[in-house]
């Protein structure tokens, strides 16, 4: 894919998700490698609403700003990603509603926010550790996800929200989408529950992998 048909791309995702509530006013980012070792990712304080593929933030390997306009403060996430994950192509961080909400809550597990509820979940995140928080653009953030990359193609961050590496932008977004489902189905309290199977150890599961 050139650089060009990437820039469309990452515009068509941001409005979708926009369109569809998972982004408003500015919040989170999305990010794609490029065939030469740098990213694309969206300006700081830009609407996934109303991009502008030309004034994409373009950054090279080491992180270094070469073109557009300025990047947002939490490129620092992404580049970790990229870094650490070869085969990542795209990652998106939302302050989506429900996977922020989750993030606020007490007494998570650090090792997996969400239980296998679902066999999509399982199949695509298989698990979601939590990174503690950090203020925007802090260092340690990229650290704690670069840690955590290698393993993870998932994470949620606490009190801010999610972040997912994929093949491609639009990949990432898929999951992103899913898992946000899956926190709507925990905690609403019309949420039907059948049996008892759990997708985290039923064999079952295998058949739709
Ligand atoms: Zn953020």
């Amino acid at each position: 894919m050139t650089e060009a048909e990437l820039r469309e791309q990452m515009v068509s995702l941001a409005h979708s998700l926009f369109m569809r509530g998972y982004s408003s006013c500015g919040a989170g980012n999305i990010s794609c490698r490029l065939p030469d070792g740098g990213f694309l990712v969206t300006p700081t304080n830009s609407s996934f609403g109303a991009l502008d593929a030309q004034r994409l933030s373009k950054l090279d390997e080491q992180g270094e700003w070469v073109a557009g306009d300025k990047p947002s403060k939490e490129a620092v996430m992404h580049r970790a990603f990229y870094q650490q994950r070869p085969q990542t192509g795209g990652v998106v961080h939302l302050h989506s509603p429900s996977l922020t909400e989750l993030s606020c809550l007490p007494g998570l597990d650090a090792a997996n926010c969400l239980p296998p509820i679902t066999p999509y979940y399982v199949m695509r995140v298989g698990s979601l550790p939590l990174v503690p928080y950090f203020r925007q653009g802090d260092p340690g953030l990229a650290e704690e996800i670069g840690a955590l990359a290698p393993r993870h193609n998932a994470m949620l961050l606490a009190n801010h929200g999610p972040v997912v590496g994929g093949g491609q932008p639009a990949g990432s977004g898929v999951q992103r989408r899913g898992a946000g489902r899956y926190r709507a189905v925990i905690f609403h309290p019309a949420a039907p529950r059948h049996g008892d199977a759990d997708p985290g150890t039923d064999p079952r599961v295998g058949h739709h992998v």
